[in-house]
Formats: structure tokens, C-alpha cells, sequence
């Protein structure tokens, strides 16, 4: 069982020749903060954790190589099992690196977790995060050195790195690149090569099942999904009332109730009742937050802040449960979600053709990431560590490989997932349409108006919510000031006034 907050949840680390400085990151996760130096291979390995109390879980050294570790593994049970009888490893950095000694680099192709990981073996350093790249892993290179980081403003002072093709260079912040999802880069410190080894790939076949087996194997991996996620104390789900969060929280309650369930509103709009049919029903220890949509606007620059991301859609799918996760009294909370559900059930489709369906889904898997919606700095800005049941590896490998008519039937979207759960939730909950949060919270339309009250014409509003986005992102991200010291409104202000002199004619 994982701990309340993994050893590590994030962290810069350093490998290069001369044992030269390293840049002070401001990390926008909390967490305290432990250093340490040391000399492999003739090269100086500087590592700065980001952790909750236990930094010697997420560091593991041996004589070929050194681990750094960030996150938590899901499937230890399993990964234990392969290493040689009276092998112990003390946590998951013990764990990669004894089977980083028998399977090296392809040692990831068999982690299920939510990770980032940096090894050092001589000449070389692999950087890896888990199979969808939930916990973002930023690098820069040149000959002879490498810099990583959990977050890219810790990067952005450090020297200019080199174009790294097989990894993903970073908008507006020139010389530092994003380990792409389910791969592992390799670079030679000699040379200063790097290679991308796909570790994970998104199913692109179908397969046909019985509908009562579909349902079966759904629920079986989702209750297995929640029960690896849970730590020693009660969790907190974040909760809508919708079939994702409720299923999640229903099946948290089984394995280690009774549980703690929060669910934000805003003055515009809540969907407060529908969590109360939920949390009645599973007698759960309730609050409701109201935060009031000017606070919520507010917290836009911290949005970007942690999700670091340049997509004015994500952001504003985001900013609602950022707001939520800076106002949870109390620190180090375990924060399951429901997030994510959608995207391999085409929970988004509305229409009976099933082409569609699977169109989105492919479109939506070929191109989620480097939009870092499920990064752990969201909540880790609030000190707090967030899970995200339906991207667990197995249970996404079984969801988006399900046949489209699995996932519409009967009329009904996300069909398996609420045939799944039909004995544990309240038939209300089971047939409730899909409502996004950003629609749930009124956090479109809020954002949309702040745009609009201030001049930006209607047909103008989505470009204009990409460019107060990119402008709070060179803010707090490029530059590296603190959210607390950027106003949304300013930023907003800066756009109208652009877009205004844009608007004129040249005389
Ligand atoms: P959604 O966009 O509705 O799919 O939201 C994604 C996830 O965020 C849900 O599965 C919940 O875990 C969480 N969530 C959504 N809306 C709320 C809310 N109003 N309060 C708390 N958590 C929420
Ligand atoms: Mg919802």
C-alpha cells in the first residue's frame, strides 16, 4: 500500500563533468526540499528532492548505476516477482534500479505507475516517465552534461542546451525538451546522443468481447486500480456526482471506507446535488466549497503555473480543481480523481454513429500529451498528492482497446463503465449525462465574459483565451515570477490592448 504522499514528488537533477553549479529551482509543488552530491563514473550526479518527510525512498544507488525516483509504482506485487529470490528492495527507486539491473532501459516497459525517473549508469543517463507521462520529466543536454527536472521553470535559467530530436522541445523556452509519454530517452553523456525507446503504445486494435465480460473486466480493473492507489489514511475524492468521480469513490468506499469526498462549486453554477445523491448514498464525510468566480479567475496564473502548459481548453479544465486544491485546509492530502474517463470511453460523443467515436478517441490518444492534464503539480501546489484511477496502465489498456459498441449503447455513453457500476451507485448517478467541470463550475462562461466585459468581441474569445494563457505561461513559467505577484486581469488587459492595435489599420 502507497504511502500518504509518495517519497519524492518531484525533483532537478544534475549530471555533469565538472560538478558546475546548478541552477536554485522555484518549484511550484511544496514539499521539502533535500540535496545531495555525489561522484559516479567520473561525472558529478546533483540531485535536488522535492519530498514529504522520507528522501531516501526515492534515491537508490548501486554499482552500475544510480536511481531518482519521483511518483509511485502501482503493480509492486508483480514487478517483485521477477527480481531473484531474497531481493528486498526497500521502495520503488530500490525497486527500479534492481531491475534496471537485469532488463537496463527496458526495465520501464514494465512499470505500471505514475512516475518520472532519472538513471545515471556509466556514460550514460535514461530519463523515463510512466506510460502516459502523467508526471511531466523536463531535460536539457549538451556534451558531457544533463540537466532533468520535474517541472521546465526549474530548467529555464540553466546553460542552453542541445536540439534534442527525439524528445519535445518546449515553446518559449528555448533549449529545454519534454520526455515524450511512454518513452524512454537514453543519452550518451560523451556524445551528448539521445535516443527515444517507445516503452507504451495507446491500442490501436479493437477487441470483441461478451458484454457481460467487457463489464466484468472493467470493474475489475478499476476496483484494482483505486484499491493500489489508496494510502494508509482515509482518502479524498474529488467529486462531481458524475459516473467517473462517483465510480471512483464508490469503490475507494469498499476497499478503505469510510471516505473523505470534497466537491468545489462557484456563485455562477455547482452540481452540489448531484454529489449529495452520491455521498448520501455511500455515506461519505462531505464538504462543499463555494469559491466565489472572481477568486476562481484568480487563480488562473497558478493553473499555468502548475500545468505549465500552453492550451487555453486544458487550462481552463484545470483551473476549477486547482482552485479547489489551493483551498484544502491541511497538508499532504491522497486525492483520488475521476479524471480522465472520457477520453478512452468517448465519454464526449453524444451521437449513435460509432466511426466517430472512435475517430475522437484515436485523435484524442495520439495527441494528449505534452498537455500535462494529469500532472501531480496541480494538487502539488496545494502540498497535496493527486491519482488519476482511469490512466492507470491497465485500466486504460482495457478501456480504449473495448470495441466502440462497448462504450455507446442502448443510447448511452460510457455504456460498460455504468454497467459496471450499476450495484454500487444510486441509478440516478449511473444514468447521469456527462458535464464537464468547466461547464459544472460555470468556468467558461466566467472566463469567456471576463473577456468579453473587457472589449474582446465574441468571435474573438477563444483567441483571446489562447493569448492570455501564453502570456501568464511567459510570465510565471519563461520569466519566473510567483502567481501570487500576476493578476489575471492585467494579463488580460495586456491581450485587449494587443488585439486592439492589431484590429487598426495601418495609417
Ligand atoms: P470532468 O471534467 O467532469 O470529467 O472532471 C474531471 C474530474 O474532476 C472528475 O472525475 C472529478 O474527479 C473532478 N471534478 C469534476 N467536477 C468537480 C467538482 N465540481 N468538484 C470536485 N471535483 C470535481
Ligand atoms: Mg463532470
Amino acid at each position: 500500500m502507497a504511502r500518504t504522499l509518495p517519497s519524492a514528488t518531484g525533483f532537478l537533477a544534475a549530471v555533469q563533468q565538472d560538478g558546475g553549479q546548478v541552477p536554485q529551482p522555484a518549484f511550484a509543488s511544496l514539499g521539502s526540499r533535500t540535496e545531495e552530491r555525489e561522484e559516479r563514473h567520473g561525472h558529478t550526479l546533483h540531485t535536488r528532492l522535492l519530498h514529504a518527510g522520507a528522501p531516501e525512498a526515492a534515491r537508490a544507488c548501486g554499482p552500475g548505476a544510480a536511481v531518482v525516483f519521483a511518483g509511485e509504482l502501482y503493480n509492486q506485487a508483480e514487478l517483485r516477482s521477477l527480481l531473484p529470490r531474497g531481493t528486498d528492495p526497500a521502495g520503488d527507486a530500490q525497486l527500479v534500479l534492481a531491475l534496471f539491473d537485469t532488463y537496463d532501459l527496458h526495465a520501464f516497459r514494465l512499470l505500471n505507475g505514475r512516475f518520472a525517473a532519472l538513471v545515471h549508469g556509466e556514460g550514460r543517463i535514461v530519463l523515463a516517465t510512466d506510460h502516459v507521462g502523467s508526471v511531466p520529466l523536463y531535460l536539457t543536454a549538451a556534451l558531457g552534461r544533463v540537466l532533468a527536472a520535474t517541472e521546465a521553470k526549474a530548467l529555464r535559467t540553466a546553460p542552453m542546451g542541445l536540439p534534442l530530436p527525439a524528445a519535445r522541445p518546449i515553446r518559449r523556452l528555448p533549449g529545454v525538451h519534454q520526455v515524450p509519454a511512454g518513452t524512454v530517452l537514453e543519452v550518451v553523456l560523451g556524445t551528448g546522443t539521445c535516443t527515444a525507446h517507445r516503452t507504451w503504445a495507446p491500442p490501436h486494435s479493437r477487441r470483441i468481447t461478451a458484454e457481460d465480460e467487457a463489464v466484468a473486466a472493467v470493474r475489475r480493473a478499476l476496483e484494482h486500480a483505486v484499491r493500489v492507489r489508496l494510502g494508509p489514511e482515509a482518502p479524498l475524492v474529488v467529486l462531481s456526482g458524475g459516473i467517473d468521480s462517483a465510480s471512483v469513490a464508490a469503490l475507494a468506499d469498499r476497499a478503505a471506507g469510510p471516505i473523505d469526498t470534497i466537491s468545489m462549486g462557484t456563485d455562477d453554477a455547482d452540481e452540489f446535488s448531484q454529489a449529495r445523491i452520491v455521498t448520501e448514498h455511500l455515506g461519505t464525510t462531505h464538504r462543499e466549497l463555494i469559491i466565489p468566480t472572481a477568486d476562481l479567475l484568480r487563480r488562473l496564473p497558478h493553473t499555468v503555473w502548475a500545468a505549465e502548459s500552453l492550451d487555453p481548453d486544458i487550462i481552463e479544465y484545470l483551473l476549477p480543481l486547482t482552485a479547489l486544491y489551493l483551498r484544502l485546509d491541511g497538508t499532504g492530502r491522497r486525492i483520488l480523481t475521476g479524471y480522465g474517463a472520457d477520453i478512452p470511453l468517448g465519454g464526449m460523443h453524444r451521437e449513435d454513429r460509432l466511426p466517430a467515436l472512435d475517430t475522437a478517441l484515436a485523435h484524442d490518444m495520439e495527441t494528449f500529451d505534452g498537455l500535462n492534464e494529469m500532472s501531480p503539480v496541480l494538487s502539488g501546489i496545494g502540498g497535496h498528492w493527486s491519482t488519476h484511477p482511469y490512466w492507470d496502465r491497465d485500466v486504460l489498456d482495457l478501456l480504449v482497446s473495448l470495441e466502440a459498441g462497448m462504450k455507446h449503447r442502448y443510447g448511452q455513453d460510457k455504456w460498460v463503465l455504468r454497467a459496471a457500476m450499476g450495484d454500487v451507485l444510486p441509478q440516478e448517478t449511473v444514468l447521469r449525462p456527462k458535464l464537464g467541470v468547466h461547464e459544472g463550475s460555470g468556468t467558461t462562461s466566467s472566463f469567456s465574459r471576463l473577456l468579453t466585459d473587457a472589449g474582446v468581441p465574441d468571435g474573438r474569445v477563444h483567441h483571446a483565451k489562447r493569448l492570455v494563457v501564453q502570456e501568464l505561461f511567459d510570465q510565471v513559467v519563461v520569466a519566473g515570477r510567483h502567481p501570487d505577484e500576476v493578476a489575471t486581469d492585467d494579463a488580460v488587459q495586456l491581450v485587449v490592448d494587443r488585439l486592439e492595435r492589431h484590429a487598426q489599420p495601418i495609417p
